[in-house]
């Protein structure tokens, strides 16, 4: 039935914790849109890193110092040849996704003026949500929103409805980590551009199933985080056209993010370093461009022709389960699916999966709009990656049938 060119055993023995048991069972683990799991490469290029490298970089004349330099730029670059950006320096290294959006929402507050208009959908992550929030607050600006629809995707004539020579920045994720839908990007850029808005594209859920190609969308922003995409925690990155980098301020003051600095005046480094402040997360960023090179190992469309047949397999098993609501069962998303039983609480079956070994996330999944949109408190989220089995699916659908049938 399905096929696949993955060879799945191999891989999977790359990642030490997929051989792990939890609660007395083999782990199943379908949470990968809040993490991914690492491989062996990833987690060696960071222990190497440490063990033959380890130095701060960029000011030193020691070999160590240019040792660790080379390692954390050649990182920047992978990103940079990842995402297609036309320039390194375009590469801003960040702590992950929350931290890009917040370096660009904290920069805008020095370009906005009272009643200027901003547009968020209703399908994002709190982080591409609070942030301008704050910014409104300072700044007096509006914070307008693209409606969604019942069936999960966006509202596309209310966007261009919302749209005037006022609109200054729209922000919207690539993919929705709620519910998996992928967003028509292009169509929502193009628009944007057409009144003179910037865009910020929130890519951490798009990133482990496809490769952002940032000059081809024509992003003005575009942000991710490595621990989505098989990297580590606390290292992400922002990608920025350059003549917008140029606009924003810095975000943070301190060490190398200046050029000169006396009492009277201090004047910022070039980029990418002006919005670099303080000695980065290096073995992280080294961990990431292992990441980027392992995923491209694997190949993409390989992965995202895996993870679909995963997807739909799935999917056509829940489906058959009473009383099953699935949340944005749309034929444009990834392997992504949020669902509720009729009369049960998501968070007793994600419990109950637990118990059986099977890691599922339940809650609101740091987007509480949505949630309020269906009128529900949360939801059960099984998010697949490329390392999953049609097994574990088969070992998911038997755990729901089972939980389903103790909470009846
Ligand atoms: C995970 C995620 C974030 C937050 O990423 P951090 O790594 O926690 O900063 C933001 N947006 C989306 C769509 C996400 O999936």
């Amino acid at each position: 039935m399905f096929s696949t060119p993955l060879d799945l055993a191999k891989i999977r023995a790359e990642f030490p914790i997929l051989a792990r048991k939890v609660n007395g069972q083999p782990l199943v683990y379908l949470d990968n849109a809040a993490t991914s799991q690492t491989p062996l490469a990833v987690i060696e290029a960071i222990s190497d890193y440490y063990k033959h490298t380890n130095a701060n970089i960029h000011r030193g004349v020691h070999s160590l110092s240019q040792e660790a330099t080379d390692q954390f730029e050649g990182a920047r670059d992978k990103i940079r040849a990842h995402i297609n950006a036309a320039h390194t320096h375009e590469v801003i290294i960040t702590s992950g996704t929350t931290h890009s959006i917040n370096l660009v929402a904290y920069g805008f507050g020095h370009l906005l003026d009272q009643g200027d208009e901003l547009i968020v959908s209703e399908l994002e992550h709190h982080a591409n949500i609070v942030p301008w929030q704050m910014l409104c607050e300072r700044t007096g600006a509006k914070l307008k929103v693209i409606p969604m629809t019942q069936d999960g995707t966006l509202d596309m004539e209310a966007y261009s409805n919302l749209l005037n020579a006022r609109t200054k920045v729209v922000f919207v994720n690539h993919v929705s980590n709620a519910l998996g839908i992928i967003n028509p990007i292009e169509y929502i850029i193009k628009e944007a551009h057409a009144v003179g808005a910037a865009v910020l594209i929130d890519g951490a859920q798009a990133t482990p199933h496809m490769v952002p190609d940032v000059r081809g969308l024509d992003a003005d922003f575009y942000t991710t985080s490595a621990h989505k995409i098989c990297g580590p925690t606390g290292i992400g990155m922002l990608y920025g056209k350059e003549e917008w980098l140029r606009k924003l301020p810095p975000y943070q003051g301190g060490g190398e993010m200046i050029d000169q600095v006396s009492f009277e005046k201090t004047t910022y480094a070039d980029l990418p370093h002006k919005f670099e402040a303080g000695t980065p997360n290096i073995a992280g960023g080294v961990g990431f461009g292992a990441a980027i090179d392992y995923m491209h190992s694997i190949g993409f469309k390989t992965l995202a022709a895996h993870e679909n047949d995963l997807l739909l397999h799935a999917t056509e098993k829940l489906k058959k389960i009473d009383g099953m609501c699935i949340y944005g069962d749309v034929p444009n998303k990834v392997a992504v699916i949020s669902f509720n039983v009729a009369g049960i609480h998501p968070y007793d079956l994600g419990t109950l999966l637990d118990k059986m070994g099977i890691a599922v996330r339940t809650g609101h999944h740091c987007c509480q709009p949505i949630m309020d949109h269906y009128k529900i408190p949360g939801t059960v989220r099984a998010s697949f990656a490329f390392y999953n089995t049609h097994e574990e699916v088969e070992r998911f659908i038997a755990g729901v049938e089972k939980a389903v049938g103790m909470l009846r």
